[in-house]
């Protein structure tokens, strides 16, 4: 068992460990997040992917703490079928998910038709308001339909809006709403200045860190063209500390135990 002690303890709040990208090495990324001092991995599986959720559920069966997670995401939004929700709640029952999501809305990419989006994101929110489980929500460009969405369906178990990329008035929205705001590897970006002070202002007690694996590798391993892994997700943990003045060690605290008091999880795993 490799030796994780004076590693800061961090959570990956959202890796798609399902994705190809992972094929051959997926429980070696595992057990290199671990190694790395990471203590739990969220990871959400799309629906409409064959081969996602079993891929996940896998993981979370081999590997306590990662979580699994499902929904349909806002690009596939215009593939959301009853059955999608029907599956939705026999996860639910099962105890097999700890979140619906990703679910959201993307404008930027537009892979679906807004409204379409929207529809797909009301019924999942629906869905999860009545199973009482909180939300993994995507939002790039639509953080007011997002908020809307929120109020619309009267969603009360909050959760964690993912890869935060919008403005300070929608940060401050969601987190009034209950929220986790949870930064991605872009915070260590260059360009990501307005990114870097709505980080700042937050409260501590609603950040999160996350890695979207193998999406967004942060800096330095963004230069060098790599695919984006959970242990990766120190050098956001990193730069988020110094944004706030912090140490590393008590920004992965706060942010640890951010997470354990939405999901809770046996901390006494890692190592392998
Ligand atoms: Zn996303
Ligand atoms: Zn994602």
């Amino acid at each position: 068992m490799e030796d994780t002690t004076g590693k800061p303890r961090l959570v990956d709040s959202h890796a798609h460990l399902d994705m190809p990208e992972f094929g051959a090495d997926r429980a070696d990324a595992v057990r290199r997040a671990f190694a790395a001092g990471v203590v739990a991995i969220l990871c959400p599986a799309d629906l409409t992917r064959p081969g996602s959720l079993p891929a996940i559920a896998s993981l979370a069966a081999d590997f306590p703490p990662i979580m699994a997670a499902a929904g349909v995401h806002a690009h596939q939004a215009k593939e959301l079928t009853p059955d999608h929700i029907r599956e939705l709640q026999g996860l639910a029952s099962r105890g097999a998910i700890r979140a619906v999501g990703e679910i959201g809305l993307d404008y930027h990419y537009d892979f679906s038709p807004p409204d379409l989006q929207r529809e797909a994101l009301r019924r999942q929110l629906a869905f999860a308001e009545e199973a009482g489980l909180p939300v993994i929500l995507h939002s790039r460009l639509a953080g007011a339909d997002i908020i809307a969405s929120v109020d619309g369906e009267r969603f009360r178990h909050a959760g964690i809006l993912h890869c935060f990329t919008e403005d300070w008035e929608t940060a401050r929205a969601m987190v009034e709403r209950g929220f986790f705001v949870s930064f991605s590897g872009i915070l260590t970006f260059p360009k990501a200045d307005k990114l870097r002070e709505v980080a700042a202002r937050l409260p501590l007690d609603r950040l999160l860190v996350e890695t979207d694996s193998p999406y967004l590798a942060p800096v330095p391993y963004r230069g060098a063209g790599r695919r984006n892994e959970p242990a990766f997700v120190v050098e956001t943990a990193r730069m988020l500390a110094g944004i706030r003045g912090l140490s590393l060690d008590d920004l992965a605290e706060a942010t640890t135990r951010n997470f354990a008091g939405l999901f809770p999880f046996e901390k006494t795993g890692g190592g392998c």
